[in-house]
């Protein structure tokens, strides 16, 4: 089945999942939310499950009303999982990313449509609309619903602003090397429904809290460690940072580019101590590429932009980070 026969099937009212990576990001929202209110024009049964819960940032997004958390209605989600006809997997290629939700989503029988733009897929869906080069995912529903299933008239001001969002998110607001011309034509396109989309910036970019705001002037302050022979910074920030200045989904979002701002410097990471593990976040810039480096991190992601994990402690992570480090070119 590829993607233009999928678009025949959907003429049918169907029940539909649609699932974004855990921790979703901006990009993996704003898809979610985009591809759901296109859904709802056709009548489809379409409800938006996040594996964990998302930044209070994002909870603006037109449709966040429709969107189940799993770890607040399990039995809930469980069922709309399992029920599916549609399964959109958006903004991850491998389904332990949506890690507590991956063995659900591997035993259901609806047909899974992975909706991507990561390196490395492994693949565990029948329907793949993936593209590396794509900026975003929210490029890619774009492309999808406007371009491939030309569906011009079914844009609203909420599929145009949930889509923007991702963009804006994924391109670092339209300054990484992923902001074709391309991209600049779509976000065109999507501010002619009307939208605003500088308010879009404000409601991302100036809706943290105060403890947010400290949090990263303690981590800028405290936990940033810099190694100029190799162009490279890192925030090694242990729990009980994170536990003082009471951390929210998505407080740490962000944080690791600060890194990438200092002078010579070509790649940053950072270190997040968290319940069973150490979450790691790699960003590179100027031909250094990460996302060979989160590997040896069980990680992956796009070559500017990776994450990962560790089950050391902080202090043998960041030990195995150093050596890897002091291994590079
Ligand atoms: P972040 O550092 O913002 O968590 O993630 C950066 C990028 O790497 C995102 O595109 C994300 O999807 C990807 N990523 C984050 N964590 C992992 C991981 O554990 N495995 C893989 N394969 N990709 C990840
Ligand atoms: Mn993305």
């Amino acid at each position: 089945m590829d993607i233009h026969f999928l678009r025949k099937e959907l003429n049918t009212p169907r029940k539909i999942v649609i699932i974004p990576h855990q921790k979703p990001d901006g990009d993996a929202m704003g898809s979610s939310l985009g591809l759901y209110h296109f859904l709802l024009q056709l009548n489809h049964l379409v409800t938006v499950i996040t594996p964990t819960d998302y930044p209070a940032f994002l909870k603006w997004l037109p449709g966040k009303k429709n969107v189940e958390v799993y770890p607040f209605k399990k039995p809930k989600c469980e069922r709309l999982i399992r029920d599916a006809d549609f399964i959109f997997c958006l903004d991850f290629n491998d389904i332990s990313r949506i890690e507590p939700l991956d063995q659900f989503v591997k035993d259901a029988s609806g047909i899974k449509i992975m909706i991507d733009h990561h390196t490395n897929p492994i693949p565990f869906e029948q329907i793949q609309y993936w593209d590396v080069k794509a900026s975003s995912t929210c490029e890619m529903i774009y492309r999808l619903l406007f371009e491939e299933w030309k569906e011009e008239d079914r844009m609203t001001q909420d599929i145009a602003t949930c889509l923007y969002t991702g963009i804006m998110t994924d391109t670092g607001s339209f300054r990484f090397n992923s902001t074709t011309p391309e991209v600049h034509k779509i976000a065109a396109r999507l501010m002619e429904t009307g939208i605003a989309a500088h308010t879009i910036h404000e409601k991302v970019y100036d809706n943290f809290s105060e403890n947010r705001l400290r949090l990263l002037g303690h981590c800028l302050l405290n936990c940033l460690k810099v190694v100029p022979e190799k162009q490279a910074a890192y925030f090694v920030i242990p729990k009980s940072v994170t536990e003082e200045y009471t951390m929210e989904a998505g407080d740490t979002e962000g944080i690791v580019n600060y890194a990438l701002s200092i002078k010579g410097i070509r790649f940053a990471t950072l270190m997040l101590e968290d319940e069973d593990r150490v979450k790691m976040s790699f960003r590179g810039k100027e031909g250094y590429v990460v996302n060979i480096f989160a590997g040896n991190f069980q990680g992956g992601g796009h070559i500017y932009a990776s994450g990962g994990k560790s089950f050391l402690s902080l202090a043998e992570t960041e030990q195995k980070f150093l050596t890897l480090l002091h291994q590079t070119e």
